[in-house]
């Protein structure tokens, strides 16, 4: 018998804070600058120049300690992490080792390693084929990026699948949004994701041999690259074969797992303390500062959505789990006073399911749209499957909701033109069986009679109405 494997997942995670300027030098942030317009002595790392760390960061990395939980340090340390690479000129990168700023802490029920700040590398760009020269392909480092703030968040093994891993960087993500600390955006790389897999017998409690997944550059190709990983380890593990120990890529496109390096290739950074800077002393003045600039939580603003909107918990919960969904949201809900909120998030669900991580602003449906949509649905003048019909075309062309419908031909069909008692008398005279059925007390074969009609109508048929008609006609 072969056992049954369980996945046990654990991230690190990047994140680019938004600050004015860099970690350690007084060079602006880059948003598309020309290459290499933004540096300096200190962010080029040439001889003598003096790192200072940024306060700043330092503030915006204790709001995310605080709001994740974790336990801040009063006193930490900046440590030299070496290594050779072109994207690095001062050959080590400052980062934190044993004394980071938080530890521990807990999101949704995965506990937290520790979170720490440190600085970005500079971007290494490979020209390819076009850039050969001397037939040799060429390599260009822009080192704007170089110096940016970072967070480092580092999560205990504890998600068990992919779609909990997705889940739970969609809400760490939406977490860092409601902070303002970072654009947190995994394609622009303001976000970035390395995922740790392995397998272990399900029950186990002892951990297996993990691989790393270098990163994932999306949410989807996140949760892709993990299954895939958790399907390769499978295939070994079944086969009686071991996981080595080794840096892996996921490329998305061919849903391919190529290895960086193994083990034995690892580095040894040999860390020591940056003698250019003082320990971090968090003061009270800072954690005060820090505390009173977190403002609403996704947590605090689902539960708002439940008392405000009278929305259900899940659909509070799905909606400010995700930033962007949760203004979009408000935003429906601001445009008439009154409108039904639960109404609005189960159509939002229909418009994710249509447009899936695209951010609902950027879309082509408008919250007036939105809005406008739910009332017609609301005042039964557009059926639900015509309603979704609606919303396809929205999704596709933008427009206003009315005008879809008067032009498509997409409004309620109700009874008072007599059309719609028509139809129902043919689908009666077309399924006697059916008819039998419900006669003979079988409510629930009303349904295909309903079905019927609808198939007739497209869709367009206003549900209730169909109902009532039928047990009018049949007598009963
Ligand atoms: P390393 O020393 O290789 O960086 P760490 O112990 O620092 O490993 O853990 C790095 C990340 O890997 C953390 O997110 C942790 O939760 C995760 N991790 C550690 N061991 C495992 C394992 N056996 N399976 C899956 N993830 C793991
Ligand atoms: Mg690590
Ligand atoms: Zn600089």
């Amino acid at each position: 018998m072969t056992p049954d494997f369980e996945p046990v997942i654990g991230l690190e995670i990047h994140v680019q804070l938004k600050t004015r300027t860099k970690m350690f030098c007084g060079c602006e942030l880059s948003f598309g600058a020309p290459p290499n317009t933004l540096t300096c002595p200190v962010c080029l790392g040439l001889p003598g120049a003096l790192p200072v760390a940024n306060a700043r960061a330092i503030h915006f990395a204790l709001m995310i300690g605080l709001a994740l939980g974790c336990e801040l340090a009063d006193h930490s340390v900046f440590h030299r992490k070496n290594y050779f690479y072109p994207d690095l000129p001062k050959g080590y990168q400052i980062s934190q080792y044993d004394e980071p700023l938080c530890r521990g802490g807990e999101l949704a029920g995965v506990r937290l390693h520790r979170v720490h700040l440190e600085e970005d590398a500079a971007k290494l760009i490979h020209l390819g084929a076009s850039g050969r020269i001397h037939g040799s392909e060429q390599s260009v480092v822009d080192f704007n990026r170089g110096g940016t703030p970072l967070v480092e968040i580092v999560t205990e093994p504890e998600l068990r699948s992919p779609e909990q891993a997705r889940e739970w960087l969609t809400l760490l993500r939406a977490t860092l949004r409601s902070l303002a600390v970072s654009d947190v955006n995994m394609e622009e790389g303001s976000l970035r994701a390395d995922a740790n897999v392995s397998l272990r017998a399900a029950g186990s409690s002892e951990l297996g041999t993990k691989t790393e997944l270098k990163n994932m550059n999306s949410f989807r190709f996140l949760e892709r690259g993990i299954a895939a990983e958790i399907a390769r380890q499978r295939v070994t593990l079944e086969a009686g074969g071991s996981i080595e120990q080794e840096t892996l890529h996921f490329d998305p496109v061919s849903g391919e797992i190529t290895s960086l390096r193994s083990k034995e290739e690892a580095q040894d950074y040999r860390y020591f303390p940056e003698p250019d800077l003082v320990p971090i002393a968090t003061t009270v003045a800072m954690l005060r500062a820090a505390r009173e600039a977190i403002v609403e939580l996704p947590r605090a603003r689902a539960e708002r959505f439940e008392d405000e909107y009278g929305l259900s918990v899940d659909s509070a919960h799905l909606l400010a789990f995700r930033f962007e969904l949760a203004n979009y949201f408000e935003k429906v809900v601001a445009v008439r006073e009154g409108i039904d909120g639960q109404q609005i998030a189960n159509w939002l669900t229909q418009l994710v399911a249509r447009i899936g991580d695209q951010d609902p602003a950027q879309s082509k449906v408008t919250p007036e749209a939105m809005a406008q949509l739910v009332e017609l649905i609301s005042a039964r003048a557009v059926s639900a499957p015509a309603g979704r019909e609606v919303l396809d075309v929205l999704v596709r062309e933008g427009g206003d909701p009315a005008s879809v419908v008067e032009q498509r031909g997409l409004g309620a069909l109700h009874d008072e033109d007599g059309a719609l008692e028509a139809i129902v008398g043919q689908a009666i005279a077309a399924d006697p069986a059916a008819v039998q059925r419900v006669r003979g007390g079988n409510d629930k074969a009303i349904g295909a009679l309903v079905g019927a009609v609808m198939r007739e109508t497209r869709g367009r048929a206003d549900g209730a109405d169909v109902t009532r008609l039928i047990r009018e006609q049949l007598g009963i």
